[in-house]
């Protein structure tokens, strides 16, 4: 993460020069959000990026030799949000296949959760309980409509 004043001074330079370390602090859309800012810093300088060229700043900002195979596919990819969600889907593959033992469904599994005196089953309680004789009998239909505006978006957004 570069200071302020510093990604002022040169950005044109710093962009083309920042590269994504694999296995740092740094995740990759974090990686990716600092291209973007200095992108914008360069056009705050009447530099005037194009996609293309900032789609090429992406691919060859990803390590070598490891990510060679999904650089090569995206050589002709003129699109950053392709290029970024092509980058994103491979890294957090990888990123499952290294940290072993962090699966959200297993933390989820295993973590302590009450459990209903009404059904027995675990995950609510009593006064919450959907089945017939519980705080919640019959709610179930408009628990669920109120939950289906709950859509997952991605946390960066490209300008
Ligand atoms: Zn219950």
């Amino acid at each position: 993460m570069g200071r302020e004043d510093e990604t002022e001074a040169d950005p044109m330079a710093h962009l083309f020069t920042k590269h994504y370390v694999e296995g740092g602090l740094e995740t990759l859309l974090a990686h990716i959000a600092e291209l973007q800012k200095l992108r914008d810093a360069c056009g705050g300088l009447g530099i005037d990026i194009t996609d293309a060229q900032f789609a090429r700043v992406i691919i060859l900002s990803m390590p070598t030799p490891s990510w060679d195979p999904v650089v090569g596919a995206l050589a002709g990819v003129l699109d950053p949000k392709i290029v970024i969600s092509q980058l994103n889907t491979k890294w957090s593959r990888r990123q499952g296949l290294t940290s072993t033992g962090k699966d959200s469904n297993m933390v989820f599994q295993t973590g302590t959760q009450p459990k209903c005196e009404n059904c027995n089953k675990l995950g609510h309680v009593k006064a919450k309980c959907w089945a017939r004789g519980g705080g919640q009998e019959g709610q179930y239909l408009r628990r669920y409509n109120s939950q289906t505006s709950n859509t997952s978006t991605p946390s960066w957004t490209l300008r």
